[in-house]
């Protein structure tokens, strides 16, 4: 069998099937691409169908979300769930709020959800939601008649052991609490296990909201140590200011680097001393604004609207923001000012271009489906959690979490050096491994 063609056909199908959804198909090539060592060692997976039924989601739904806000206007807007793949278990992904979902990018997440949840070990399909609506400067009151909107459509293809949302970007605790709420009383079924993310409290585990950000530098801690380096002394920057990027900044600290910088969709800010993280949390998560209050209440700060986060010199990169914002140009920056390693905290936030750099330059890349895979594993531990109705504690989780970030880690290095022959690549082991599990369950469990 000639397995670059087959692989090609199936990528053709995807564009064909779905013209116009970039992101998905960049997500797509990416995993399909690095799948080619695999079908030649294993061509019954080529027989089975794997990979067409792999990129053909489960079940795509997308309705109608009509709310009103504070001035009494009808508002519409449009929600999706992409119930992407359910050979590991039920579907598992976050709902993202933000003017800029639409199907495709919906797709792209789900579909990086598959592999990520396969690699954290635990029993998760993949799957993703959203809407194109905004809570960037809507009352709490416009985002609970949003979210009940949201839940009323959703709440009939959702379940703990169907499909289970948690948070993305624009959704964290007050959303959820408002989408509970309201699966609990059309349902009348108190569902812990229906989505995570929960505050701890009721139902929410320790550790969830730190998870990813934690994780991430987990990951890149492994990364490092592989070269004999560590976090100790080392200038990071920090792409984002949302949660990802707070509790990244936070671990960072925590391991004797130091963050100088970070950023959001206006600017990015410097602050040579280090980022004051409670100042930070304060402006983002209290007084939810923008990035640039904190160099307003901070002389050793600076903000700029010109350039990207990635011209202030660092060793270690940690993109936390959103797909595709390093670009070509940015990743040639941090590789001229020496950067060692770069991780992922977001999903597939580097350009093919970007990663192509890194490649070339030899830095350490970890993958956003392995590095950020903390947060959804944390959930899993949630879902653990409200199956057994007991709390386990901050410690006791952060290091289950840990445990999981150093497992994937050792498995990526495992898989690329068998499929590739070089432990460093991050992409092949990741996108290798997590494939293996799913398509290992999915023969097992005939075509469906
Ligand atoms: N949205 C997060 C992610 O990209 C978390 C998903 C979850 O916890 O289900 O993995």
């Amino acid at each position: 069998m000639d397995v670059s063609a087959y692989i090609e056909d199936v990528y053709q199908e995807v564009r064909r099937r779905g013209p116009g959804e970039a992101e998905f198909h960049q997500a797509a090539t990416e995993v399909l691409t690095s799948l080619r060592p695999v079908l030649e060692r294993h061509p019954e997976y080529a027989g089975s169908g794997i990979l067409e039924r792999l990129v053909e989601p489960e079940r795509q739904l997308m309705f109608r979300v009509p709310w009103v806000d504070d001035a009494g206007r009808v508002r519409v807007n449009r929600g999706f769930r992409v119930e992407f793949n359910s050979a590991l278990g039920p579907y598992k992904g976050g709902l993202r709020f933000h003017p800029s979902v639409n199907l495709g990018i919906v797709k792209f997440l789900g579909f990086e959800q598959i592999f990520k949840n396969a690699l954290t070990g635990m029993a998760i399909g993949g799957g993703k939601g959203g809407s194109d609506f905004d809570p960037k400067g809507r009352s709490d009151g416009e985002v609970m008649r949003f979210c009940q909107s949201f839940m009323t459509e959703l709440y009939r293809h959702l379940g703990e052991h169907t499909d289970v949302p948690a948070g993305d970007i624009g959704v964290g605790a007050r959303e959820i609490g408002f989408l509970f709420g309201q699966y609990k009383r059309i349902t009348n079924r108190y569902e812990s296990g229906v989505l995570t993310g929960k505050p701890v409290g009721w139902g929410g585990s320790n550790v969830r909201t730190e998870a990813t950000g934690y994780g991430t530098v987990y990951f890149a801690e492994e990364m490092l140590a592989g070269r004999g380096h560590s976090f100790d002394g080392r200038r990071v920057v920090v792409s984002g200011s949302g949660n990802v990027a707070v509790y990244a900044i936070e671990k960072v600290h925590a391991l004797g680097g130091t963050v100088v910088a970070c950023s959001d969709s206006s600017g990015y800010l410097v602050d040579e001393d280090g980022i004051d993280l409670a100042l930070l949390k304060e402006v983002k998560e209290v007084r939810r604004e923008r990035i640039q209050a904190y160099a307003e209440a901070r002389p050793t700060a600076r903000f700029s609207s010109r350039g990207t986060v990635y011209d202030v010199p660092c060793e270690v990169a940690l993109p936390c923001a959103t797909q595709n914002e390093v670009r070509r140009d940015d990743a040639v920056a941090l590789v001229k000012h020496g950067v060692l390693a770069v991780a992922e905290g977001a999903n597939m936030p580097c350009t093919p271009e970007a990663v192509e750099v890194f490649r070339e330059a030899g830095v350490l890349f970890g993958p956003g489906k392995a590095a950020n895979a903390g947060g959804v594993a944390t959930s899993a531990l949630e879902m653990q959690q409200n199956a057994s109705r007991t709390t386990w504690s901050f410690a006791d989780t952060e290091a289950k979490l840990a445990t999981v970030m150093r497992g994937i880690h050792a498995e990526c290095r495992a898989t690329a050096e068998t499929y590739g022959g070089n432990a460093e690549d991050y992409v092949l082991g990741s996108n290798v491994a997590g494939f293996l599990r799913v398509a290992a369950a999915m023969a097992a469990q005939g075509v469906v």
